[in-house]
């Protein structure tokens, strides 16, 4: 007889961890002591987890399997940040990064294993898409990094690779799982999500229970623009877009940000500025301005500082909360848009 086929125990989400429970007989409280073994405390097995009975544990490990991500390769910025290449239970490969402030740590984290939307000036968009991330996977991420800083990780953003919106359910999941005390226990005001903007994406995350943060890459507000630097995002125009997010404002009362790379002479002309203006003025939203990071082969170049300085003066004058992204990490490649599935130590 062959063994029947587990799955991966990093597939469910809260809800599904409970119905796992009680599908094996278990009282329901099991459920938050197993998501406190797989997320808060984060073991290797289930034969780890000693205060489940044992043959509870060896009836999930007849069921599952658990396996968590292998750090390959750790690179440590000047600046404290740094970044971590995982290689998951199948092979696939994504990267983290850790950014420690005084009182801070934040996690960039990936929700996909590279990324389908192919925008230009982005290095995970030009490796092409491997597959989705299982929420258990977004947690881990975000946990093993803290372990490694041996701090609280107080902040975590969908930021690293891959579009969060096209692995909607398991992105939901997994911030559920970094919410959930028993796991990260990270504030949901705290965990953002960033989307290129996938409209139904946006709709649907406005009306989750939970208070998550909401981040909108915009780059330029220029249609035609916008179509050629970020090809995939075309059937959801820049007019509905904001249209979309005037409703999330109005329903949540929450403030999106407005991610604008500022790239030489594509979006930082005077018209593109003014567009950029006219999108985000009247309604409760917040641009962050990043100079461009320079990605092989983009022919994206960054703007000199003092562009950058004009961009946010001409936005704040025309009535817009602009702010300038401080840039963490750029000397081992893990600010913006640098995480890539290429050119890592093990493809040598
Ligand atoms: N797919 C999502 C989230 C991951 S990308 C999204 O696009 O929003 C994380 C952020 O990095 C996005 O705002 C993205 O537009 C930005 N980014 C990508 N490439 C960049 C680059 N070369 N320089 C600066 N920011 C970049
Ligand atoms: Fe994907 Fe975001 Fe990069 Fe675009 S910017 S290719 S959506 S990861």
């Amino acid at each position: 007889m062959t063994e029947p086929q587990r799955a991966d125990i990093a597939s469910l989400g809260p809800m599904d961890l409970a119905s796992c429970v009680s599908a094996l007989g278990q009282p329901s409280y099991r459920a938050k002591q197993l998501l406190s073994w797989l997320y808060g405390r984060v073991v290797p097995s289930f034969e780890d987890m000693t205060d489940l009975p044992a043959g509870f544990r060896s009836a999930l490990a007849a069921e599952w399997t658990l396996q968590l991500p292998e750090a390959v390769d750790v690179q440590r910025s000047a600046d404290g940040t740094r970044k971590y290449l995982w290689r998951l239970a199948d092979g696939a490969t994504v990267e983290s990064v850790g950014i420690p402030a005084e009182d801070r740590l934040t996690v960039c984290f990936s929700t996909q294993a590279g990324c389908a939307m192919g925008c230009t000036f982005c290095a995970t968009g030009r490796g092409g898409f491997a597959r989705n991330l299982h929420p258990g996977e977004m947690v881990w991420q975000v946990a093993l990094v803290g372990r490694d800083f041996g701090e609280r990780v107080s902040n975590a953003v969908a930021m690293g690779q891959g579009e969060p919106f096209n692995n909607y359910d398991a992105t939901l999941a997994g911030l559920r799982l970094m919410n959930n005390p028993a796991g990260q226990g990270v504030g949901a005001r705290h965990l953002t999500v960033s989307t290129c903007g996938v409209i139904p994406g946006i709709e649907r995350f406005a009306r989750e229970p939970e208070q998550f943060t909401l981040a909108v890459s915009l780059h330029s507000a220029v249609q035609a623009t916008r179509d050629r630097i970020m090809p995939r995002v075309r059937r959801w125009p820049l007019t509905r877009l904001r249209k979309v997010l005037i409703d999330y404002t109005d329903f949540t009362g929450r403030r999106p940000t407005l991610e604008y790379a500022v790239i030489e002479g594509t979006n930082d002309t005077p018209a593109e500025v003014a567009a950029l203006a006219a999108f985000a003025r009247g309604w409760m939203s917040h641009v962050n301005l990043i100079p461009v990071n320079p990605v092989t082969g983009t022919g994206a170049s960054r703007p000199s500082h003092r562009r950058v300085l004009e961009v946010a003066a001409a936005l704040r004058s025309a009535g817009v909360e602009t702010s300038i992204r401080s840039e963490r990490g750029a000397d081992i490649d893990a600010a913006c848009g640098q995480l890539t599935q290429k050119h890592r130590p093990s493809d040598a």
